[in-house]
């Protein structure tokens, strides 16, 4: 039957397009193998599909098809030799953006298609993997009508929650992908345009943390060449003065699986860090690649060494900050004042940069509140015994009602 349908399509073809037909499949060599997550069925569709992100793994190719595997934080990965992989079906959302912005839109997951390149943010990816990546990207530009202007990297589109470095919320989060702005590489994989400013930050809504990505992402070619210099250092991964522990590991600064080594012998994990300021030039820092593309986001506790203003920067009072008291109570910065934020406790757990989604009820799904980020990493059921679980952690049937939701937008 296949046969007869195969035949039949060719008989109606004129042998012109025949000949058009047999030149495009030579080009479309893509060798795709199926790694589909266990995560793909139970993620959303899309709705909609306006920008593809360029990712690197930051780890090497197999390490890291198995994490992106395991938490489904990509649609395509396209390993050195350049086989591409398929981890999550192109039309449902993958978890790949994290807190991301771009043109004012936020939660970059529902609009975008992601693609890890295996390799790293500041060295040159392979030339199989140029040519994979220029296929992929031809097929999904026509099949979804995107311009080249918005096939950009990770990196130009994350930002960062205040943090004791950044007192506002701010570019900079993330390296990932950052050659994918080159206009030598883009040449190489068809791309005819791009960004040539960030939106975000000239429309005031972020700040820009990092002048050297800015130039790299932004700059004229010359500039680009000489940031590109700069992040040649990223390899260093020591601290000095004007280079802290955030500027070497970014958002995985306070990871569990990020190591700081001290020069007197020591070791601290990121999450057993408390003294930030005073952390001696000539530590050493080093990055687990068993971290995932974005860390979850966590509470995080005022303490002896973190006052509000090192967690939440100047947002202390934004809607966006909020307060676990000790009371039960919750409480979003918007309802406080700075009297009642400075007074508040040792203990007293933060959430910075989050949406107050309210309860759910038998009338209002997470669905409802936070559409496909429901099952994200990043979205925080608090139950009403006071545990909090992640949109990983839960399943829609076990939503206790009068949990309450809480969302990075
Ligand atoms: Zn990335």
């Amino acid at each position: 039957m296949r046969m007869m349908i195969g035949k039949g399509v060719f008989r109606r073809l004129p042998l012109l397009m025949l000949g058009v037909l047999v030149a495009q499949t030579a080009v479309a060599a893509l060798q795709f193998k199926d790694r589909y997550s266990p995560w793909n069925a139970k993620r959303e569709a899309r709705r909609e599909t306006r920008y593809i992100l360029l990712h690197t793994t930051e780890g090497p190719g197999k390490g890291s098809l198995e994490k992106l595997y395991r938490y489904g934080e990509a649609h395509f990965m396209v390993d050195t030799d350049g086989v591409v992989y398929r981890l999550i079906d192109r039309r449902r959302v993958a978890m790949h953006a994290g807190r991301s912005m771009w043109e004012g839109i936020t939660g970059l997951d529902d609009y975008t298609i992601g693609i890890e390149v295996a390799g790293y943010h500041n060295r040159a990816i392979t030339k199989a993997q140029i040519a994979a990546l220029r296929e992929l990207l031809d097929q999904l530009k026509v099949t979804y009508r995107i311009p080249d202007q918005n096939i950009i990297p990770h990196s130009m589109v994350a930002y960062g929650a205040p943090n004791r470095w950044h007192r506002r919320s701010h570019r900079g989060r993330k390296r990932c992908g950052m050659q994918f702005a080159d206009r030598s590489l883009r040449e190489k994989l068809g791309l005819k345009s791009q960004p040539l400013f960030d939106p975000d930050v000239k429309a005031g809504r972020l700040v820009n943390a990092d002048p050297y990505l800015a130039l790299a992402l932004f700059g004229s070619a010359r500039e680009q060449t000489k940031a590109a210099a700069h992040f040649d250092g990223d390899s260093a991964m020591i601290i000095a003065p004007g280079r802290s522990a955030w500027d070497i590991a970014r958002d995985k600064y306070r990871n569990s699986n990020t190591r700081y080594l001290f020069p007197d012998g020591r070791e601290l994990r990121g999450d057993q860090v408390t003294n930030w300021k005073s952390m001696p030039a000539g530590t050493r820092v080093v990055l687990s690649a068993d971290a995932r593309e974005n860390d979850e986001e966590r509470l995080l506790e005022i303490g002896t060494e973190s006052g509000v203003g090192d967690l939440a920067g100047d947002e202390a009072l934004a809607s966006t900050t909020i307060y676990f008291l000790k009371d039960g109570r919750v409480r979003q910065g918007s309802e406080m004042t700075r009297e009642q934020v400075d007074a508040l406790p040792s203990g007293t757990r933060i959430l910075v940069g989050y949406v107050h989604g309210g309860y759910l009820t038998a009338k209002r799904s997470a669905f409802d509140i936070c559409g496909a980020k429901w099952n994200s990493p990043t979205t925080l059921y608090r139950l009403q015994d006071g545990r909090v679980l992640t949109g990983e952690q839960v399943t829609e049937g076990s939503l206790p009602p009068m949990a309450m939701v809480f969302f990075v937008r």
